[in-house]
């Protein structure tokens, strides 16, 4: 396709860092000239003449049809999105899920072999297991740590190994590079979830990942406003593979202006919650009522160095922990410790500035049972905290007022 039939790029110079095409990458602005990217709430687009339309939908030209298949707006955040991660490309998806969705209806056909960690997102073992199981794709679930496991689990029809570091709540960290070689050796594709790190703490691809997968929802919108998600990589894999889906399934996302420009701050966003959260960190693992922390940026963290190579130094803003107690009174406690709280938001939600608060054992994990859970270290005195950009101050305070009545 000669240029000129190709939808215009921004003009930015080729060297332009990351925090600079989190503001700028995106489209052209329209003929008025607005500095703020616009919003297109237009379900089609009117063609010039017939045949130009024929060549539109035959894709020979590139332009805009029909929102299903490309909108301004998502496309915005799609070129955007792809400028940070480092890829060639970028799907917009109608929420985190349904871009693991996309993945797997454009990468997998029955027969085919998946390799997952057992501690990703709750949902995306639902959807391996169980929706994609009924479809004849079987999938091993390994250890997040262990990297021999995945190696010894590749078979002859391994497609696909799928990985999500670091994991909620427990923020274990896998090592992307030695996945993405064990991957490749096998002739399969690497995927990483990146929601926890967003592009500005950890680039996948830089590491030998093939696809990023992201939920929007969190930390590129930032602010707790939307559903959305993107799959990242490849032309070849996004163009060829993943938009022929889209077209078919219509997952389309339809809210990437809030997202778009939620990027413009994310680094800004990132450093500074990951710093709240190293800081809420080391101030937790003081406290007597608390027995164990996990923050990647703690030197106590199984796989600090790893986490601090992979991701630009910085730990995230999750950090869990476990308050003292054995069993239900473990539970009781860490329900005091939750309902103690005037400011963090009880919520399972996380990526947002307001902070939040979860149990996991009963609100996100609350579909296992306990033997799963105690396997995936999901213990009842566990406490989730995504750290948002109130005073950090002001979060101790407010989880000390809980920990206190433990103590009494
Ligand atoms: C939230 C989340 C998802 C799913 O994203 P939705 O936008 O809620 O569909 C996937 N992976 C991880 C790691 C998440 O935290």
């Amino acid at each position: 396709m000669s240029d000129d039939k190709k939808i215009p790029r921004v003009q930015l110079p080729p060297d332009a860092r990351l925090d600079t095409l989190a503001v700028r990458e995106g489209l052209p602005a329209s003929p008025w000239g607005e500095n703020s990217e616009a919003l297109f709430l237009s379900s089609s687009f009117v063609q010039p003449d017939a045949a130009t339309a024929a060549a539109r939908f035959a894709n020979e030209e590139e332009a805009f049809v029909y929102t299903r298949f490309t909108n301004p707006t998502v496309t915005m955040m799609e070129r955007r999105l792809a400028a940070m991660e480092g890829t060639e490309a970028c799907i917009g998806t109608s929420s985190g899920m349904a871009a693991i969705l996309l993945l797997c209806m454009g990468l997998l056909k029955v027969g085919d072999h998946v390799i997952c960690s057992r501690s990703v997102f709750g949902s995306t073992i639902k959807l391996l297991q169980g929706e994609f199981g009924k479809f004849g794709v079987h999938t091993s679930f390994v250890s997040q740590t262990d990297v021999s496991e995945w190696r010894d689990a590749i078979q002859p029809n391994t497609r696909l190994l799928f990985a999500e570091t670091p994991t909620n709540p427990l923020t274990e960290v896998c090592d992307i590079k030695a996945l993405a070689e064990i991957a490749h050796a096998a002739g399969a594709l690497l995927a990483v979830d990146n929601c926890f790190c967003s592009p500005s703490l950890q680039k996948p691809a830089e590491l030998g990942a093939d696809v990023i997968i992201h939920s929007g929802t969190k930390y590129l919108d930032g602010q707790g406003r939307v559903i959305a998600g993107a799959i990242c990589g490849p032309e070849h894999i996004i163009n060829d593979k993943l938009v022929p889906v889209m077209r078919s399934a219509g997952m389309s996302l339809s809210n990437a202006w809030v997202v778009l420009k939620g990027m413009e701050t994310l680094s800004i966003r990132m450093r500074e919650q990951s710093r709240r959260a190293l800081e809420l960190a080391q101030w937790l693992e003081q406290q007597p009522q608390v027995q164990r922390v996990y923050h990647p940026s703690l030197r106590s963290h199984p796989q600090h160095e790893l986490a601090m190579a992979q991701q630009n130094g910085q730990g995230g803003a999750v950090v869990s922990f476990i308050v003292q107690g054995d069993g239900l009174a473990a539970r009781a406690n860490a329900f005091a410790v939750i309902d103690a709280t005037q400011i963090c938001s009880i919520t399972a939600n996380l990526g947002d500035t307001k902070t939040t608060i979860t149990h996991p054992s009963s609100t996100t994990h609350g579909r296992l049972t306990e033997e799963q859970r105690l396997a995936a270290g999901i213990a009842q005195g566990l406490i989730r905290v995504a750290v948002g950009l109130e005073d950090i101050e002001d979060i101790k305070a407010d989880l000390a007022r809980g920990l206190q009545k433990i103590s009494a």
